[in-house]
């Protein structure tokens, strides 16, 4: 079976990716199994930017076929932030909670809650050379008050577009279907099986 490492520490995005990719014939495997591949710095100043570059810097390290993955929040009335510095908002990298007081003080009182996630996902050859990519966004609003347990980062405080519920009141699946993650992997998946000459599941 085809090796496909997910260049992220991620677990939230390391179990979303695994959902949306399990119908294809390949073995996943992420950074925590794979100790040669540094972090590499975020230095990007857009989502493509930083995907292209984590996942050219672990499939150099690694010499895997690596799928890397940006994503972040961009909040309206904030100009687009916190964006491509969504896992560092409040200055510690993945720290949640601190991240959503950031958010929530920002917005404190702002009458304007619209914001999408966005996600981009970029395929790098064992050479570490890009060969595809696919982006992905989810539009919505901010709510003052968190609301369910699911998801991870800023899932508790967004609702999607057309939504009664916040991100992390979705079961995974549910969030699949509409997030900025599934919708990136959807229009990824087909050139994914074209680069690493993927047999499509038979349907029906
Ligand atoms: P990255 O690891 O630099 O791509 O940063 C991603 C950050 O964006 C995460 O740590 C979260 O703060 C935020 N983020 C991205 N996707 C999601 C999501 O699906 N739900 C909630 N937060 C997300």
């Amino acid at each position: 079976m085809k090796r496909l490492l997910l260049a992220t520490r991620n677990e939230g995005k390391v179990r979303e990716l695994r959902a949306l990719l399990a119908s294809e014939p390949i073995q996943t495997e992420t950074l925590a199994t794979h100790p040669e591949a540094s972090d590499v710095e975020e230095s990007g100043k857009t989502f493509d930017e930083n995907a292209r570059l984590k996942s050219a810097h672990a499939a150099r390290s690694t010499g895997l076929w690596t799928l890397g993955e940006d994503s972040g929040l961009e909040a309206d009335a904030l100009d687009g932030a916190p964006g491509v510095r969504s896992a560092r908002y409040a200055g510690v990298q993945g720290d949640a909670a601190a991240n959503n007081a950031r958010l929530m003080r920002e917005l404190a009182g702002v009458e304007d809650r619209r914001a999408r996630y966005v996600c981009v996902v970029a395929l790098a050859n064992p050479d570490g050379e890009i060969v595809a990519t696919a982006r992905g966004t989810c539009e919505g609003w901010l709510l003052e008050e968190p609301h369910g347990s699911g998801g991870f980062g800023y899932d508790p405080y967004f609702v999607p577009e057309r939504g009664e519920c916040t991100m992390a009141e979705l079961e995974l699946a549910q969030k699949d279907a509409i997030s900025h993650r599934g919708q990136a992997l959807r229009s990824f998946i087909p050139l994914l099986r074209l680069h690493l000459c993927l047999e499509e599941e038979p349907s029906g």
